[in-house]
């Protein structure tokens, strides 16, 4: 027995909120190098953690690889080019633009910033499980809202679930992991019934993927609505999410409280680097959401032709449901070298998962690997 078996830190794991020891640490996507290792596979397609298949633009790389004679220096803790690259693609002010180590960050100093003991922070179920992670470690605050049968948020019920104790809603649009959106219509007249002291959140990672025409556009939105702030990523469209870095745009005053709470050099410098670059390239932006767009048909159209139900999508990826209602057919997809996420633990159903879009070759192959899985029997032999 080693001595962090025979001796354990009980009396202080006994001091922690029953909450947070209730909380279960966040599952990623396997990793390819970890499938290669346990199933000794050479080639793997993941399609599991919604990043876009060809990496970064060329000129990204080549700005990372100048910026690697500056590595000694702290990165600018003012986000000076950022801020050029930022404010020249949307209509928006320096002082209204809030960067951080990822998106997931830029939630994690909101939900900071609102948390008080008694205080509640509504989001829906399913959506994307790091909204629970972090109202619960702090202060137990989370409210769950089920999403409609369709998959789509329930505003109607959101907007009951707003007491005097609320002081954020987090709106996942489009949602993970359904791919579904609120249209602006319907977004209005939730914002409309929303007190103006509780923040909106919209958690925007996919917009660059959207092609709904009557997707909500936050730059009209945020000059009716005050309390509402746009949360974005380059993890996604920009396939940078090694590097970790999203973005809050929201009213100067709610950008300067999180301004207060945030660490001087939350962005590092390749992150800064590689962001300023990238958005420089909004044609190539524009193409990536049109090939997208294929490929999530061609995904689409052979899960379908296989018997698999999905959910219409907003994003790079698809909720599908396989016909067997079984957990088995994702272990037996990873013995093929596919890499999708399971979501039966998201309460989806047992043959949940959801798959992204790779290139036209990955997404062949999974559909292949699909056909043998099945061919075989859910048992995976
Ligand atoms: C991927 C994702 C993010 C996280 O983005 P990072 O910038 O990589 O932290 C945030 N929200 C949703 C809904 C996502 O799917």
């Amino acid at each position: 027995m080693s001595s962090a078996e025979s001796r354990k830190p009980t009396r202080f794991v006994e001091r922690i909120r029953p909450a947070v020891r209730a909380l279960r640490p966040y599952e990623p996507g396997k990793p390819i190098e970890e499938v290669q290792r346990e199933l000794g596979l050479d080639h793997i397609v993941k399609l599991a953690s919604n990043e876009y298949p060809e990496g970064p633009f060329p000129e990204v790389k080549d700005a990372l690889r100048a910026e690697m004679d500056e590595l000694h220096r702290y990165p600018d803790a003012t986000w000076h080019h950022l801020l050029d690259a930022v404010t020249e693609v949307y209509p928006i002010g320096r002082d209204e633009v809030l960067f951080g180590n990822g998106a997931n960050e830029i939630l994690e100093l909101i939900v900071h910033l609102v948390a008080r003991d008694g205080d509640e922070i509504v989001y829906a179920h399913p959506s994307f499980p790091i909204y629970g992670l972090l109202s619960q470690s702090h202060f137990d605050m989370g409210v769950s809202v089920p999403l409609t049968g369709d998959h789509v948020h329930d505003l109607d019920a959101m907007a009951d679930a707003i007491t005097p104790r609320t002081r954020a809603v987090m709106v996942c649009n489009p949602n993970n992991p359904t791919g579904t959106y609120v249209s602006e219509a319907d977004l209005v007249r939730f914002l409309e019934r929303v007190p103006e002291d509780v923040l909106v959140v919209l958690d925007e990672a996919y917009v660059e993927f959207v092609t709904a025409d009557d997707f909500p556009d936050f730059f009209r939105l945020r000059e009716r609505f005050v309390n509402l702030v746009s949360v974005r990523s380059f993890s996604k469209i920009y396939s940078i999410a090694a590097l970790r870095i999203g973005y809050a745009l929201g009213h100067p005053e709610v950008i300067g409280m999180l301004q207060r709470v945030r660490q001087p050099f939350n962005v590092n410098r390749l992150a800064q680097k590689a962001a300023a670059t990238a958005l420089r390239y909004q044609d190539r932006v524009a193409e990536r959401r049109e090939t997208n767009r294929r490929r999530l048909d061609q995904l689409g159209e052979g899960l379908q032709e296989r018997g698999c139900r999905i959910v219409p999508s907003q994003t790079n990826f698809y909720l599908a449901f396989t016909p067997q209602e079984s957990t088995e057919v994702f272990g037996a997809l990873l013995r093929e070298g596919v890499i999708v996420r399971p979501m039966h633990s998201f309460g989806l159903g047992e043959g949940s998962f959801r798959v992204n879009t790779g290139t036209e070759e990955e997404n062949a192959a999974f559909l292949r690997a699909l056909d043998r899985v099945f061919a075989a029997g859910t048992t995976g032999v």
